[in-house]
C-alpha cells in the first residue's frame, strides 16, 4: 500500500468538502456543528478501539466487531481536516506553525 502524501490527503479533503456540499444544504454554521459532532462520534470509536487493543473495553461494548485501530485513527483525522476546512483553516499552515513552536519549545529545554 502506498503512502499518501500531503497534499493528496488534502486534495482528498478538498473533493469530499465539494461532494458534501452538493449533496447537503446547511449553512456554513450547521456545517461547522455537524463536523464538530462527527469529530466527537470518531474520537469516541477510536477511543473504543484502542481500548480494545489494549484489552481495558468492556466485553459488552466490543460487540463481536472487525477491529479497525488504523481505520479509526484515519477518521479522526480525516473528520479533523474537514472541519479545519468548513472554518477556513488552513491546515497545512496551523501544522507547520504548531510543529515551529514545538520544536522552539523543546530546544529551549534542552
Ligand atoms: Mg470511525
Amino acid at each position: 500500500m502506498a503512502v499518501m502524501t500531503f497534499k493528496e490527503l488534502q486534495d482528498f479533503i478538498e473533493s469530499q468538502d465539494a461532494l458534501f456540499r452538493s449533496l447537503k444544504s446547511q449553512s456554513e454554521r450547521e456545517r461547522v456543528f455537524a463536523r464538530t459532532i462527527k469529530l466527537g462520534e470518531e474520537y469516541g470509536e477510536l477511543c473504543n478501539e484502542v481500548l480494545a487493543s489494549v484489552g481495558d473495553q468492556r466485553k459488552d461494548k466490543l460487540n463481536g466487531k472487525t477491529r479497525d485501530l488504523e481505520g479509526e485513527f484515519a477518521d479522526v483525522v480525516i473528520v479533523a481536516f474537514m472541519l479545519a476546512k468548513a472554518m477556513n483553516i488552513d491546515i497545512g499552515t496551523a501544522l507547520a506553525k504548531k510543529i515551529k513552536t514545538i520544536k522552539e519549545k523543546h530546544n529551549k529545554q534542552l
